[in-house]
Parts: structure tokens; C-alpha cells; sequence
């Protein structure tokens, strides 16, 4: 699976919850989030982030189409709602005389903060069957392994108006042992007849005893038969089951066509554990079968599914029904289909795969660039692993409502609309590389993933871990000139480093024992870490890495794989680095299972280097720090004898020594390959300092993507006093590539964003002065030109340059800005892509409330995926209380925002304080809700909780979180306690050093002039 990102903001956050292709380190998620919510900017890569893992998901429909009862509850809720609306009318109003003022608002919010939820714990109970009292027979949150499932034939029978299905499942399997039941998993639906029989054997049985188990959604069977070691058999359910608007099991999306038709499809979204609320099933990754489909739809509609069809028959009431061959050896929850009017283009790969992109007709034209991309890299990756692709059709189908950024269904992979549809006219750079790199995600999937799976959740870094590095590699082999891997380490790199500074990261590969487990697994560990150790793995190892993948891809084949699998098959190719196995696998091993991320300090005296290593954190306040052990790090450095030329050696010990010749500079971790931060002594850095004002290009664009993150990281921690960190700095003025540029704004964007929150407003200023300075030549070398005169890199970082000076209201930048606005408002003159966003959030910062209007009906009447989350985004960002709570209540109706976008727009409403306050208030007052179609671990529900708390910065708010979560039963989760770590941070940060940036800005502030050039 993919995250899902607004593929057009600059700047990233990157919180763990980034995804693939985010930038950032930990620093940004604050950054994004400036006050003056019209101010433009640059939340670049992400965010917008959904959820992934749908598990759980409601159970009852979502709000598109409410029940009576539901508008009698709702009516109930909109009273209390106009109630709470009064109070927060006075916070907010009191929030913007104290920002004016100058005073704290915390007095104001406290005297309100009233009424938490009742309790409402989640812990594992014994399971017991409600409906008779009687214990479930098996009391484990896993499957009993007694029955092994062979194929299964699932018949269904949708009806998209009446939002249900009738279905049958058949499932053939074996007994491995003697038992009495058979336990299957199952969510939502109701049995109408089960019976088993032997395969072969016309002998049936009725089931005698239903038992449900609904804490770990399974189901027991008991017939009038025991089930015989060895023996196989057949179970046949009957059921019906519910369609809603749920993103999660077999449920509806809808669209409106360009004539204002409104069409609803059936789609399916099942990773992880949402198989079950389709079809009951054995719903653990590890029981692969051969699954085969019949669907009965309208004759206007079509069905897809992971296999092409093999027949079509009428069905009564002239409906037709569908008969889909048998796939190969999979896992449950990469089984899709797909009922639709959706329209398709297609070729053939070299390798004689049918490859064919579906989307609603009406964007048909739109496909055409992901045709191309799905082809050439299914191509490349068959002759990259020596592997053919198996079956003999890839679809890739654009959703409507999906939360993911796309699903790897085997054959049948879904997307989001943004992630697979391309108009040159109306997307940007950005918007072009995120479908490529979704695509390249996905289609690795086939084999990482859906070849060989993980045995259980704890490994999902073997499926993630690859594919998000396949994405670059992937994108790399059919694009080469868009240099793509040169944004890894600024991006990938930076926030997977992010999670795994907390005290409350984990381990790649991580011990999984409940449903919220699995959630959280789908975090930044599992896709960037993970994708960062590859990445060092394979520098280190050399080609041999693939070589031993392909021999873990060859033996695991339709099967599943463990850490350790992977370790030994990669460790036994390796024979030129050590020619000693055990060493290698020593080292993935401790990548593998130690959590955190190492930093090596480093001191320079005389001609000697010493060198240590410890796990870095940032200081939160308290001295929990936890146990570690010994990273085996590949330490490299380039000096300025051999700038390009990198020495190696192998720490494997907590600290070593060794000599170098006479430098002017010594630089490790030669192009940030190795996932380590350096912590270099002062001399060390007044000569890299030095170097980089003199001439910066000595060093490779990754080389200074890892010197800015190691400075700004080593001044936030303590290491580096601020003023060194400005003098550093400095070079930025001559700085014209991508990567560092958006990890630099994004580290300098941390101190801005500190400097909101802690309303220290005067200081913000000069602050926006300082920046804007720093910025001001490559904004008039590449600002609004036209796109033919620039190259790709230039263009990305056009966007890039101009939505930083925005956001930093940088006058020149805003006036242009929101003329395109206004010709876009009233001439109907189209907004260049790569300016939309930018454009959007000048208005918003122009503050009229006819341009709201006017861009919330864009927002309503557009059919245009990408348009659609560009307006979302920065109408969000408003300071307009009234537009605030319209806002907030639009999100709960579901009619207009789909609940797809919810995290989306909560992140932009928490960007400035106003909203902030507000939307946290909100979220709490409205948790129950949320919770519904955004499950408590899920990646939208981790997005929403950070951004929230990121406009904290006071210890009795944090007690007041706390308390909250604890009122809801999930003060224990990992990304809970992140969160609250990273304001405690924060704080700790705010105390230190808020005052001494402000002194130096006031004694700096004359120097900086932003005049054009
Ligand atoms: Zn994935």
C-alpha cells in the first residue's frame, strides 16, 4: 500500500506519518504550520495523509446517506454542537486579542476545557459469545493453524441501491489436526445457511452451533462431525452483508459525471485485515489459497477482479453474472473486485501482459501517462528479479474514494484518482513524479508483497521496506533524467530518522499481537527505514544485494517469508565485502531488530579521528533513555583531498580511532547512504562551515543534504549554538538544488513554526525577514518564469521558491500570487499547475470572504481530483472563525468533503493557532465520530492527533491530553506517546533557545534586505 499525499506543497512535514517521497525532518511538522493561515505554503509532499489499514471500519454506513435514527442523532448532536459553538466562539476571540496583545492563551482555553467523553477502554477481553454466554472456543488473537485453507469460490450478488449483497463463500481445506470447529474470521455478517461437506463426497452436515468471537472478529462452526486429522473438506456459507460508504472491506464510492450525473461503484479495499468484512475467511496473511469470483451487475456495469474473465451468462431479472478464473497461490487481503461504468485503455507488455488503466469515462484521456509508466516498469522489474509477472492482466483502476494512496491487489491494483491520473495541463512536476512513483510502489508490490509475503504483520518492513525503495529504483529505470534518487536522502532518509529519534519508535521487524498493532505498523519504520536500510545494505553489499533478493523472491515463491529469510539470503550472496556470512548477517540483524537511529560523534585532533556511537534522541525533558545495543555502521567520509572518493570502514564497536592525513575538512556519511547522524566537534565544523562559503559545490547535493540536517539537527539538540548553525546557513544564499533546498526550508521552518506557537510574534517577523533575505536571489533567478526556459529540477524547484516566499509573506511574491487569483476568479484564466496551491493560499491571505465563497464552490463543483485537494488544502488554512466551524461541520456531514480528505483538511485547519485551537477542541468533542471512519491507529487518525498537539507548547496542556487519551483508552499506543514526546521537545526547545534566536535577530535584523536584485 501508499500513503496518500497533496502532491503539490512544498516543504514537507515529516512526521512519522510520512509516507514515500516525503520530505522533512522531524522539525517540519511544525514547520508547516504557519500561523497566519493564509499565509501560502509550503507543506510540501504530504500530508494530507489517510489512512491506511481500514481495519475495523465501520460497520454501519457513513454519513452520505444517513438514517432516520442517524438525523434524529444528528439533529441531537448539531444542538449540542451550536452549544459548544458558542464557547468556542469566545476562545476564539479571545485567542486573537491575546495574539494581538502579545499574552499567552492558555488561561482561556483552560477555563474550558470541559466534558471528556466517558471511558471507553479497549483491552482484550476473554472472548465470550454474546448471544448465549457460552466461551469462544478459542481465545487467541490468532487463528488456530488446525485447518489450512486450499481455494475458495465466492459468489456475490450486489445490489448498490439497497447498499447490501447476498453472497456465498465455498472454501476448500484440509485438517492438519482432529478438531470440532471450524474458526474462520468474519465482520458484519448475517449467516442465512452453513454446512460442510468432503471434497469429493456428496455427504453433507447443517451446522449444529454458531459462536462468535466480535473482540477478534471471528466465527466458530460446529457440525455433527468432528473434522479428521488429514481429512479434506468443504464449507459452504450463505450470507448477506452491507454496503456503505466505509473505504474499508467491499464498500461504495460514488462520483458525479460531467453532466451532473451522480453513479455509484462497488470497490474493495481489504489490507490489512478488512477481507473478513467481505467475505469470512482465514484472514492472516500466511494462509495463501487460490481464489475464484462470480459476480452478478447491471449489463451497463463491468466487474474486475485479480483474474481476466472467463465467461459471462445471463442472470435473472436481466441482470448478467461474471465467472473470473482461479488466481494463483495469494493472501487474503490482496483479493479485489470491482463492480463499475468505468471505462479502460490497454496494451501489451513486451512480456505479453495485458495492461489496462480504468477510471471513471470522463477521464479516460487522463490515462494515458500511467499506461506507459505501468508498462515499462512491469517490463523492468521482470527482467530486473528474473521473475515473470504471473498472471496474465494488470489493471490499475482510479478510485474515487479511497484512503490509501493505492492498494497492491494482485493484478487489480486500486488508486486514489491523484495518484494515477495525469493531465499535462493541469498537473504539476510534482503531481507528474507522484503518480509515476505511486505506480513503481505498486507494481514492486507484485513480487515484494504479493510473491512472497510477509509470515506475519511484524514483518511488514519485507513488503514496505522494499517497495518504497523500489519506488525511486523503479521511477529511476524509466525516468533516468529526472534523477530521482537524488531526492531520497532529503526525503525517505530524513523522515524515517524522524520516528525512529523517539524514545516510542520500534524495530523494522516488531512483535504484532492486536489489531491497533497492525495499524501502527504501517508507520514510517516499516516504509522508510525500511527503505533506508536497503538502500545502505545495497551500497554496502554492492550488486550481490540484488542477487540474494532475487535468490529470497525465488525460494519463497507463493509462499511466506520471515526477517531472518531475507538476512540469510542476502548474507550468502555476499562475498566480496567480508567473505564471512556471519558478518553480514550480524549487521542486518542489528538493522533489523534495534530500534532508533544511531549518531557517531566524531572528533578531530591532530591527525587522528575518533569516532562513537550512541542512539541519538531529542531532549524531551526527562532521562528515560532506553537500552540499546551496537549498530554495525558502514562509516564513510570524503575529505578535501578526495572529495568525491569516499573512505569506508566498518564500526562495529561503541567507539574506534584512526588516522587521516592533514585536511581542511572531513565530511562522513558520504552522501547520507549510511542511516546514521554525525555529531562533528566545533573545529570540525568551523572548517566544513568555512568550506561551504567558499564554495559549496565541493560537495555533492546529497553530501550537503546530510551537512544541513547534521547542523540543524546538532543545534536543536545543543550541539551547535544557533548563531554557527545562521553562519552555516549563509551558503543557502548560493544553494540551487532540490533536495537541500526543501530540507533546509524545512529545518528553517521548525523555528518559525516554534515561534508561532509560542507567540512570540515580533520575533516571527524578523524571522520572515531573515528567511525571505536568505531566499530572495533564486526567487527573481526562477520565480513565475516561463516553463520552457527551465529545467526539471529548476521547475520543481520554482514551485518550490515561489510558495516558500509566500508563505514567509513575502510582498512582491503575495501581490503576484493573488493577481492570478483574481484572473482565475474573474477572467477564468487557468493557474499554472505548479502555482495552484501557492496561488490559492495568497487569497486566503488576503483574507476576503468573497474569495472563500468563491473557492469553496470551485471546491464543491469540480470534478478534478487534484483541483478538488488544492482548494481543500487552503481553505482550510483560514483564520475566519465562522469558516472554521462551517468547515468542521461539512467534514462530519461527509456530503461535500469526502471522509477520504478529513485528515487533509484537520491538518490545514490546525495551521494556524486559531484553527489549532479550535480543531483540537473539535476533534475531542467529536472523537467518537472520527474514530468511526478513521480507526484509532490508523495513519488519518495519527495525522490528526500530531497536528493538533503540534500547536501545544505547555505542560498543562499535555496533562490535559493526556488525561483525554486515557479517557479513551489509548494513553498505551506508540504514536500516542510520540506525539506527546514531540511536544514535551518542543517545549524543552522553546525554553533553550527561543530567546537566544531572538536576540540574534534583533542584533542581525538591519543586515537583510529582500530588494529585487
Ligand atoms: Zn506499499
Amino acid at each position: 500500500m501508499s500513503w496518500h499525499r497533496i502532491p503539490d506543497h512544498e516543504n514537507s512535514e515529516e512526521d512519522e506519518t510520512i509516507m514515500m517521497t516525503s520530505v522533512g525532518e522531524d522539525d517540519t511538522t511544525a514547520h508547516l504550520l504557519r500561523e497566519d493561515a493564509s499565509v501560502v505554503h509550503r507543506r510540501e509532499l504530504i500530508t494530507n495523509i489517510n489512512n491506511m489499514s481500514l481495519r475495523r471500519r465501520l460497520r454501519e454506513g457513513m454519513r452520505s446517506r444517513p438514517s432516520l435514527s442517524t438525523l434524529s442523532k444528528r439533529a441531537k448532536e448539531e444542538r449540542k454542537y451550536k452549544y459548544s459553538l458558542v464557547s468556542v466562539l469566545v476562545i476564539g476571540i479571545c485567542l486573537i486579542m491575546m495574539v494581538n496583545i502579545g499574552l499567552g492563551y492558555r488561561k482561556c482555553e483552560s477555563t474550558n476545557e470541559e466534558m471528556y467523553h466517558p471511558p471507553e477502554i479497549h483491552k482484550l477481553k476473554q472472548c465470550i459469545d454474546s448471544a448465549t454466554g457460552l466461551p469462544f472456543p478459542w481465545q487467541n488473537y490468532r487463528l488456530p493453524t488446525n485447518l489450512l485453507p486450499e481455494d475458495y469460490h465466492i459468489f456475490l450478488h450486489p445490489n448498490l441501491t439497497l447498499q447490501k449483497y447476498t453472497a456465498q463463500v465455498a472454501i476448500n481445506f484440509s485438517a492438519d489436526k482432529t478438531t470440532d470447529y471450524v474458526i474462520l474470521h468474519s465482520r458484519g455478517h448475517t449467516f442465512k445457511r452453513v454446512q460442510l461437506g468432503f471434497q469429493n463426497s456428496k455427504e453433507k452436515h447443517l451446522v449444529k452451533q454458531t459462536l462468535h468471537c466480535s473482540n477478534n472478529e471471528m466465527v466458530a462452526f460446529k457440525f455433527g462431525q468432528v473434522l479428521n486429522q488429514g481429512q479434506n473438506y468443504q464449507i459452504v456459507l450463505d450470507f448477506y452483508g452491507n454496503l456503505t460508504f466505509s473505504l474499508g472491506g467491499f464498500y461504495l464510492s460514488k462520483y458525479k459525471r460531467n453532466n451532473g450525473k451522480e453513479v455509484v461503484i462497488g470497490t474493495t479495499q481489504f489490507e490489512s485485515l478488512d477481507a473478513r468484512a467481505a467475505f469470512p475467511c482465514f484472514d492472516e496473511p500466511a494462509f495463501k489459497a487460490n481464489f475464484s469470483l462470480s459476480m452478478v451487475r447491471e449489463p451497463s456495469f463491468k466487474t474486475l477482479f485479480n483474474m481476466p474473465i472467463e465467461s459471462t451468462n445471463d442472470y435473472e431479472g436481466g441482470l448478467k453474472i461474471d465467472n473470473f478464473g482461479s488466481t494463483v497461490k495469494m493472501s487474503t487481503y490482496l483479493v479485489a473486485f470491482i463492480v463499475s461504468d468505468f471505462q479502460n485503455v490497454s496494451n501489451v507488455t513486451a512480456g505479453g501482459v495485458e495492461v489496462s488503466i480504468y477510471s471513471s469515462p470522463d477521464k479516460i484521456s487522463e490515462t494515458e501517462f500511467a499506461l506507459k509508466m505501468a508498462c515499462d516498469v512491469l517490463d523492468a522489474y521482470e527482467n530486473l528479479f528474473n521473475i515473470p509477472f504471473p498472471l496474465p492482466k494488470m489493471d490499475l483502476v482510479a478510485v474515487p474514494d479511497f484512503a490509501a494512496g493505492a492498494m497492491e491487489n494482485w493484478g487489480l491494483v486500486t488508486y486514489r484518482e491523484t495518484a494515477l491520473l495525469y493531465n499535462p495541463a493541469t498537473s504539476s512536476i510534482k503531481d507528474q513524479e507522484w503518480v509515476a512513483t505511486v505506480i513503481a510502489h505498486e507494481l514492486s508490490h507484485q513480487w515484494f508483497g504479493n510473491l512472497v509475503t510477509m509470515e506475519w504483520w511484524n514483518d511488514l518492513w519485507l513488503n514496505e521496506g522494499f517497495a518504497s525503495y523500489m519506488e525511486y529504483y523503479g521511477v529511476d529505470m524509466i525516468h533516468p533524467k529526472w534523477k530521482f534518487f537524488a531526492d531520497f536522502s532529503a526525503t525517505t532518509v530524513t523522515a524515517a530518522m524522524t520516528q525512529d529519534s523517539s524514545q516510542f519508535t520500534h524495530a523494522l521487524s516488531f512483535p504484532v499481537t492486536d489489531s491497533r498493532k497492525v495499524d501502527e505498523m504501517f508507520d514510517s519504520i516499516s516504509y522508510n527505514k525500511g527503505a533506508s536500510i536497503i538502500m545502505m545494505l545495497k551500497d554496502f553489499i554492492g550488486d550481490e544485494f540484488f542477487d540474494g533478493v532475487r535468490d529470497y523472491l525465488m525460494k519463497h515463491a507463493y509462499g511466506n517469508a520471515e526477517n531472518q529469510d531475507l538476512v540469510a539470503a542476502v548474507a550468502a550472496r555476499d562475498t566480496d565485502n567480508n567473505g564471512d556470512i556471519q558478518v553480514i548477517k550480524a549487521m542486518i540483524n542489528a538493522w533489523t531488530t534495534l530500534a532508533g537511529v544511531p549518531i557517531v560523534k566524531v572528533t578531530l585532533k591532530d591527525n587522528k579521528v575518533s569516532v562513537e556511537q550512541s542512539r541519538f534522541m531529542y531532549p524531551d525533558g526527562s532521562q528515560n533513555l532506553p537500552e540499546t545495543g551496537l549498530w554495525h555502521i558502514p562509516l564513510t567520509y570524503v575529505t578535501n583531498i578526495s572529495p568525491q572518493k569516499a573512505t569506508r570502514k566498518l564500526l562495529t564497536q561503541k567507539s574506534s580511532s584512526f588516522d587521516v592525513p592533514k585536511v581542511e575538512w572531513i565530511k562522513f556519511n558520504h552522501n547520507r547512504v549510511g542511516y546514521y547522524r554525525v555529531a562533528y566537534d566545533k573545529g570540525m565544523w568551523n572548517m566544513l562551515i568555512n568550506q561551504l562559503s567558499q564554495d559549496h559545490e565541493v560537495f555533492s547535493a546529497s553530501d550537503r543534504v546530510s551537512l544541513i540536517s547534521d547542523a540543524f539537527v546538532a543545534a536543536r539538540v545543543g550541539n551547535l549554538n544557533y548563531q554557527d548553525a545562521f553562519r552555516f546557513a549563509s551558503y543557502l544564499q548560493s544553494e540551487k538544488d532540490y533536495a537541500p533546498l526543501i530540507l533546509a526550508t524545512t529545518h528553517l521552518g521548525y523555528i518559525d513554526e516554534m515561534l508561532k506557537v509560542g507567540l512570540k510574534e515580533e520575533q516571527r517577523r524578523m524571522y520572515e525577514k531573515y528567511v525571505t533575505y536568505i531566499f530572495t536571489p533564486l526567487y527573481y533567478e526562477l520565480a513565475w518564469k516561463n516553463k520552457t526556459s527551465l529545467s526539471r529540477m529548476q521547475l520543481k524547484l520554482q514551485s518550490t521558491i515561489v510558495s516558500l516566499m509566500c508563505s514567509y509573506k513575502y510582498e512582491p511574491c503575495l501581490t503576484t500570487a493573488y493577481a492570478k487569483f483574481r484572473n482565475w476568479k474573474e477572467n477564468n484564466v487557468l493557474i499554472e499547475a505548479e502555482y495552484m496551491t501557492t496561488v490559492f493560499q495568497s487569497a486566503i491571505h488576503h483574507n476576503l470572504v468573497e474569495d472563500w465563497d468563491f473557492m469553496w464552490n470551485a471546491f464543491v463543483n469540480t470534478t478534478d481530483a487534484l483541483l478538488s485537494n488544492k482548494l481543500l488544502s487552503s481553505i482550510g488554512m483560514t483564520t475566519n472563525l465562522q469558516k472554521i466551524i462551517f468547515l468542521q461541520e461539512e467534514m462530519l456531514k461527509g456530503e461535500n468533503i469526502r471522509s477520504q480528505s478529513a485528515s487533509s483538511l484537520i491538518v490545514s485547519l490546525t495551521s494556524n493557532m486559531v484553527g489549532g485551537s479550535l480543531t483540537w477542541r473539535f476533534v475531542k468533542q467529536h472523537w467518537d465520530e472520527i474514530v468511526k471512519l478513521h480507526p484509532v491507529a490508523s495513519f488519518a487518525m495519527r495525522s490528526i492527533v500530531l497536528h493538533c498537539l503540534t500547536t501545544i507548547l505547555d505542560e498543562g496542556e499535555i496533562v490535559g491530553a493526556e488525561a483525554f487519551f486515557k479517557s479513551k483508552g489509548i494513553d498505551d499506543m506508540q504514536y500516542v506517546k510520540r506525539t506527546l514526546e514531540k511536544v514535551r521537545i518542543n517545549i524543552q526547545w522553546f525554553k533553550q533557545h527561543a530567546s537566544v534566536i531572538g536576540k540574534w535577530l534583533k542584533q542581525n535584523e538591519n543586515s537583510w534586505h529582500s530588494d529585487r536584485p
